[in-house]
């Protein structure tokens, strides 16, 4: 099954000059975790915000999830990815004044998930991720690597088709990128797709089945690992 089909896709800020993505065709199929790597610039973000139907190409069809996104209206889209994306960014975006397990139950609650449920979810969630003891803490009183374990659970409370990742590790010291980057090997394992944009070579590496590689918003490369270690 393909869970990402970029057709044709290209992205344009100015209608003058060259697109900053594109035009490329992309399949990614579930259970891959795709690395996307490439200079400064070079339209990562660009490809992971209409990925995530944050934003709409000038051309092209993208489809998630089997839907079709780049012509969804803006509720459409964040309910598409309430339900279909859990997405990390380099600084977490948790919520300080709420607990650890009221920030990862949060989404669950807003796509309409029974409280006990959400409760359950977070629970599992909180256990597989070794946070459990700081269920009732607030974000601002752990660690980097901590506050991105949330931010993890958070994004899989709903159990999304495609977890998105932007530059997880990027904030964090050597040994909390260091678990962090364990914790995305452990989910791909276990079948989930990820998508990952990183400057960290490293952590494609080490996380990735395959990785992407974009120059001035073209595809410079595509490689699939040998296999996940
Ligand atoms: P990366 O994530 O690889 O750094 P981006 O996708 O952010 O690259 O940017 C790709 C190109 O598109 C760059 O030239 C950037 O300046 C331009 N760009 C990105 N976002 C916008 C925007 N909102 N408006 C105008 N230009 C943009
Ligand atoms: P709204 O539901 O208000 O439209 P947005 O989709 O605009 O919310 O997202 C608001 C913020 O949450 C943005 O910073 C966005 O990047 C982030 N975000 C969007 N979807 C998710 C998600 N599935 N998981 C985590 N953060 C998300």
């Amino acid at each position: 099954t393909q869970v990402i089909q970029l057709e044709g896709v290209a992205k344009r800020y100015d209608s003058a000059g060259a697109p900053a993505l594109g035009p490329l065709t992309l399949t990614v199929e579930q259970g891959e975790a795709l690395a996307v790597t490439g200079p400064s610039g070079s339209g990562k973000s660009t490809l992971l915000n209409l990925v995530a139907g944050l934003d709409k190409p000038t051309e092209g069809v993208v489809t998630v999830a089997g839907r079709r996104i780049d012509r969804l209206s803006e509720h459409e889209g964040a309910r598409f990815r309430r339900e279909q994306i859990g997405m990390v960014f380099q600084f977490f975006n948790l919520l300080d004044d709420l607990t650890v397990e009221d920030n990862i139950q949060l989404p669950a609650q807003l796509t309409g998930v029974p409280r006990r449920k959400a409760a359950t979810r977070a629970g599992e969630l909180m256990d597989l991720l070794g946070i459990s003891k700081h269920a009732r803490a607030y974000p601002g009183r752990l660690s980097g690597g901590e506050r991105q374990r949330v931010a993890v659970a958070r994004a899989l409370v709903n159990r999304p088709a495609l977890l998105l990742a932007d530059e997880p590790t990027g904030a964090l010291d050597t040994a909390s990128g260091h678990d962090v980057r364990e914790l995305l090997t452990d989910l791909h394992r276990g079948g989930q797709t990820v998508v990952l944009v990183t400057h960290d070579l490293a952590l494609a590496e080490a996380c990735a089945s395959r990785t992407i590689h974009l120059v001035d918003g073209q595809l410079a490369g595509d490689t699939r690992a040998q296999a996940v270690r």
